[in-house]
């Protein structure tokens, strides 16, 4: 299929989207987003009228994302109509003027600025953002792939909420950025051959401050791997020294009352063989929980 006709069957989508309600944001972000990918040239260009198309999303809708991604499209076609032979000024940044490069720095430190604003605690967790809450259903949906977990520390709403609000406290905003991140946990819990992430998470062995966070590798299969062993391993070193009374630890995290306050104990309950199963008790309010 040639690039023209690639660029009408986006252009239809787009014409038909309507923003009033902030619906279809997510979609209209897609389709620019490939627009952006094609080679796009003049002659495209005046055949489709596609920059109209994306001028009048532009003006339409009421997403910030949706409006610079329209308005850099824009400017990068411009380019065309303009100087379409000489080499473009803004490529590179070695022709940039210096004042650029300062400002760029000063939305950078402010960027830093907002980072270390201390995050709410307790999250707020009610959010009417559409976009928030899709995140959280994508990442809710992830981890139901597996039906119920017995063994869970909160149920998978809880947990998607805050794993979202963790991601947005960081960004404080939905742009790019925000939903790369979600889109990659989402892609990661989902995934069938890494089913120790989505277990971790839900039992309460990684925290969703720390799952907002881990890098690809991190997330990775032979990384969950690692870390669950090391816990187990760290479990059982430690049951040994205090077998009766259990052993106190920070990183399992009561589903009740969310504190990190918790005594576990680890016991073979079926052949040698097998997993060992960690029951595990809450000094703060005595929830009691096991997992294996
Ligand atoms: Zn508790």
């Amino acid at each position: 299929m040639s690039v023209e006709e690639d660029v009408m069957k986006i252009q239809k989508k787009l014409t038909k989207m309507t923003s009033d309600d902030g619906t279809g944001q997510e979609e209209a972000l897609e389709l620019l987003k490939a627009l952006q990918t094609m080679a796009i040239n003049l002659d495209v260009l005046t055949k489709t009228r596609i920059g109209m198309t994306v001028n009048a999303l532009r003006k339409s809708s009421k997403d910030e994302e949706v409006i610079s991604l329209c308005k850099t499209l824009i400017k990068n076609w411009k380019k065309f109509l303009s100087t379409p032979a000489t080499p473009s000024k803004d490529s590179g940044g070695s022709s940039k003027p210096k004042k650029d490069s300062i400002k760029d720095k000063e939305k950078r430190d402010e960027r830093e600025k907002e980072k270390k604003l201390p995050a709410s605690f307790p999250p707020q967790s009610n959010t009417t953002d559409a976009v928030r809450l899709k995140c959280r259903e994508l990442l809710m949906q992830a981890l139901k792939i597996d039906g119920e977990n017995p063994n869970a520390c909160a149920s998978p709403e809880e947990l998607a909420e805050e794993l979202e609000e963790c991601i947005y406290a960081e960004f404080k905003n939905t742009d790019m950025r925000y939903k790369n991140r979600v889109r990659s946990r989402v892609a990661n819990l989902k995934d069938p051959k890494n089913p120790t992430l989505r277990t971790n998470f839900l039992n309460g062995v990684i925290a969703a401050s720390r799952l907002a966070k881990m890098t690809p590798e991190e997330m990775a299969s032979d990384e969950m791997k690692k870390l669950r062993e090391k816990f187990i391993k760290e479990a059982i070193d430690d049951a040994q020294l205090a077998t009766v009374q259990g052993t106190k630890t920070e990183m399992l995290k009561c589903g009740k009352c969310k504190k990190k306050n918790c005594t576990y104990n680890q016991l073979q309950t079926r052949s040698s063989d097998e997993p060992m199963t960690t029951f595990v008790l809450c000094n703060e309010c005595g929830n009691r929980w096991k997992f294996c």
